[in-house]
């Protein structure tokens, strides 16, 4: 083995992910001590690393419906570390909209029976699977066996059986794999977790955590589609709130069904649920998500004030006050940011703040939280 090429390469790998400038790499190479011919190898391989920490990776987003096409494809045109390299529909009609829309070559273009294809395609770095809860098993899974590294939206799946499988297909094939948590590149959200963290208003005592839309139809009314109703879809944000602002996992958690107003509607699925949990340091946490009703609110009341965010998940239009003034942020493209951080985290080889764990994590709570409310009792969380 030649030695030089080897520690060059090391090297090399080692700038990619530390994202070590090009004036560097060919600071480097002019020290090296080698044949005119290797060194002009090596500067092409230089150059080839350098290319690849620079370029932006493509993204394949997998189920073209609304979450899709109205905030990540508009979102993939203002990232910076990737872009809309590749869709995976069933609906041949989007497949040629977007083709135009987006300027995607008819190569990048799969539907779900030709998927496993696109481990042949080097364009496509990324896939974001963007389909309906139940069927986010499947697709990360394929997606991991095709060589991709891998996010995938929320909730991470219906069980936590299935995240494992999910996170066990990325770990077996050396690919990333992050969960489409927005809020994590949010500055409100983020401003509520440190003040958490900072304890600046001293320790948080009781958080309040609310979601809930109306108008829902389609899959998320089916349970074998959906997992479940409003707790799983944005139920999942408070759940998510609650851990993030307390930094804390909950020990214990009790909750109860709300009415059904509409009893065919919601056959298969909650309408509405309030919950709550018990934080290891004794904090507590009172929840509500609703099918029928609009909630968007995080609060923290602590020793010394409090902190709150409402609306709290959109994607836009956050406010945010604390008990000492009102908070202000720059608008940001969450999306963008997510996928921007996620790109970089994979051409650092660092692993994802919002990893496929976090997302096994609250499917766990959220599948105690259904125990509870079928129960009627406590259900406890271990975490070893
Ligand atoms: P949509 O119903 O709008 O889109 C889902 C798409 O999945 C469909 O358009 C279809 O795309 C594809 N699909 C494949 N099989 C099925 C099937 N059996 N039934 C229905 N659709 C199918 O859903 P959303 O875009 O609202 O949600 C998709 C995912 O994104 C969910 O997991 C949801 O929780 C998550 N989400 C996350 C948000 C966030 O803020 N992070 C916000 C909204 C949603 P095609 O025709 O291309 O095959």
């Amino acid at each position: 083995m030649n030695t030089t090429l080897y520690t060059r390469r090391s090297f090399l790998d080692t700038s990619i992910r530390l994202g070590v400038s090009s004036a560097t790499v060919y600071a480097f190479s002019a020290l090296s001590s080698c044949t005119s011919k290797q060194k002009q190898e090596e500067k092409s391989e230089e150059k080839v690393a350098t290319n690849q920490a620079e370029r932006k990776l493509g993204i394949a987003l997998v189920g073209l419906g609304k979450y899709a096409s109205e905030q990540l494809a508009p979102a993939l045109q203002e990232t910076q570390q990737c872009y809309l390299a590749g869709i995976v529909t069933g609906t041949p009609d989007k497949a040629d909209k977007w083709k135009k829309k987006y300027n995607i070559p008819e190569k990048n273009v799969y539907n779900y029976q030709t998927f496993d294809q696109i481990k042949d395609n080097p364009d496509i770095d990324i896939v974001y699977v963007v389909l309906p809860n139940a069927l986010h098993k499947e697709y990360v899974v394929r997606a991991a066996q095709a060589g991709k590294h891998v996010i995938c939206e929320k909730p991470m799946a219906i069980t936590v059986d299935e995240c494992d499988a999910m996170i066990d297909a990325c770990r077996k094939t050396g690919k990333l794999l992050s969960i489409g948590y927005r809020l994590h590149f949010d500055p409100y959200n983020l401003e509520m977790m440190k003040l958490g963290k900072e304890k600046t208003f001293g320790k948080i005592k009781l958080v309040i955590a609310e979601d809930g839309m109306k108008d829902v139809d389609g899959w998320r009314l089916d349970k074998t589609l959906a997992g479940g109703g409003a707790l799983v879809d944005v139920g999942i944000y408070c759940v998510q709130g609650v851990c993030y602002t307390t930094g804390l996992e909950p020990v214990a958690v009790t909750a109860k069904e709300g009415p059904k107003k509409d009893k065919k509607k919601f056959a298969s699925i909650e309408e509405s649920l309030t919950w709550e949990m018990e934080m290891p340091d004794g904090t507590v946490a009172h929840c509500k998500s609703s099918y029928s009703e609009e909630l968007n609110k995080l609060r923290a009341e602590a020793e010394n004030g409090w902190f709150q965010l409402e609306p709290a998940y959109e994607y836009k239009g956050l406010k945010g006050e604390t008990s000492s003034g009102k908070m202000d942020f720059p608008k940001v493209n969450q999306q963008a940011r997510q996928m921007d951080d996620f790109a970089l985290a994979v051409k650092g080889n660092r692993p994802s703040p919002v990893p496929g764990e976090m997302g096994r994590r609250d499917v766990k709570i959220l599948q105690a939280i259904y125990e509870s409310m079928h129960t009627g009792k406590k259900v406890e969380l271990k975490w070893t």
